[in-house]
């Protein structure tokens, strides 16, 4: 969690090993209609999701209601399949630097206008080493059997702990199962495990012997954490995991969470529509608009140099806590669009204060504009993007776009524009 020395990205600011290294990753769930429920469409819930998770890092999801972080926190358990793409698990440096170096081989036939169109040879050749690849360290090319292995090390905490614990069961029970489950130790080891966990999360030994119903809403999120314990995982995803508690018990589950990583060296993806608690807790911030990243960096750099529209007008929702300051609140016009039916081009575009042209008809790609920063958005790109449709060019310097002004700069990375981690 903060306070952590991280870097992140690619190539130069990164250091530590890397855990999960999600790549492109979509998930689509068909829309069925007609009288034999045919395929009518799809609802675009991850739409080409790319970052990375390194070893005892915590990871911030952040983004509104329905624009696909919990799909994505699903995905990296393989709780659901994708319906492309892939979550290499402990790639090798080596493996890194070739996936991301055939994805820039494959990225111009990726896209609508490169489908169906003849590969020439070195993008063959890329494809089936990132088949190989993929065959090695996907999460997705796992067989039944090693990814119950590996269930083990990736766990989950959900944001609403009263569903999430069986009411007929002790707590011995609901903590022990996934011990029983994976046949570790004997039942007496497994108990005094339980009590162990039990006594690590704040609650007593004692209380192994008593029901869901007699604890707290807090007391059951410290139980639902035990149980991801259990097993002694190494990544696991926090899905609003404090959302549904107070105040002041959202401080205590966040002190635990934040000791049992450094005790265990854990990885967290926190995912979470609080940013005040996402920057408290997280060492990078990913930042999701409909299915698809649009901005991510280090948490202080994020929160102090907000590129993308949308993440400033998510920044300038949190409440100040001195009443003599006083910050410009950023309104959004309109709902956010469904994602069976988007917006052609940035998908922002239906929303953005500063809209141009160009936002409609191209997807702006994620790029890196400074050392570990990486915006989705036409304010940032390059030339040889924004040159590729005509009356896009900004004036020099100015970031005055159809009479709103955004705060930074428009320049790319000068070493030119690099793919999304
Ligand atoms: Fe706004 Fe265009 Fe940037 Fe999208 S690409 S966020 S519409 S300025």
């Amino acid at each position: 969690m903060a306070g952590t020395p991280m870097s992140e990205g690619t190539g130069s600011t990164e250091s530590g090993p890397v855990l999960l290294d999600v790549r492109n990753l979509r998930k689509y769930f068909p829309i069925r209609g007609g009288l034999f429920s045919a395929r009518i469409g799809n609802v675009r819930a991850v739409d080409g999701v790319s970052f990375r998770i390194h070893e005892g890092e915590t990871v911030g999801l952040v983004g509104e209601s329905g624009c696909g972080k919990t799909t994505v926190g699903r995905l990296l358990l393989r709780i659901i399949d994708a319906t492309s793409g892939h979550v290499f698990y402990r790639p090798t440096p080596e493996a890194s630097a070739r996936i991301e170096q055939d994805l820039r081989e494959l990225a111009p036939f990726s896209g609508p206008d490169g489908e169906g169109a003849p590969l020439p040879a070195t993008a063959q050749q890329a494809l089936e080493e990132l088949d190989g690849i993929a065959d090695e360290f996907s999460l997705y090319r796992k067989s039944r059997h090693e990814m119950r292995e590996l269930r083990a090390r990736l766990q989950v905490v959900f944001q609403d702990p009263f569903s999430s614990l069986s009411p007929r069961l002790l707590i011995r029970d609901v903590i022990g199962e996934p011990l029983e489950i994976q046949h570790v130790g004997t039942r007496q080891e497994r108990i005094e495990r339980v009590q162990q966990l039990l006594q690590e999360v704040g609650l007593s030994p004692e209380h192994a012997w008593r029901f869901p119903h007699e604890f707290s809403g807090g007391q059951r999120q410290r139980i639902c954490i035990a149980r991801a314990l259990a097993l002694r995982p190494e990544f696991i995803v926090l899905d609003e995991p404090t959302s549904a508690l107070d105040v002041s018990v959202q401080a205590q589950v966040l002190g635990i969470l934040q000791k049992l990583q450094q005790d265990y060296r854990l990885s967290y993806l926190f995912i979470s529509h609080h940013l005040s608690v996402v920057r408290a807790v997280s060492d990078r911030v990913v930042v999701m608009y409909l299915g698809r990243v649009v901005e991510q960096a280090l948490t202080d750099e994020l929160f102090g140099r907000p590129l993308h529209p949308y993440t400033q007008a998510l920044l300038s929702a949190i409440p100040i806590p001195d009443p003599k300051l006083h910050r410009e609140r950023i309104i959004l016009s309109g709902d956010v669009p469904s994602p069976a039916a988007p917006p052609s081009g940035c998908h922002f575009h239906t929303r953005c204060p500063a809209v141009m042209p160009i936002c409609s008809k191209v997807d702006p790609p994620l790029l890196e504009n400074r050392p570990g920063h990486w915006v989705a958005c036409h304010l940032y790109s390059p030339p040889e993007v924004l040159g590729s449709f005509e009356g896009a060019a900004l004036p020099e310097g100015s970031m005055e776009v159809s009479g709103a002004s955004v705060p930074g700069t428009a320049t790319a990375s000068a070493a030119g524009p690099r793919l999304a981690p």
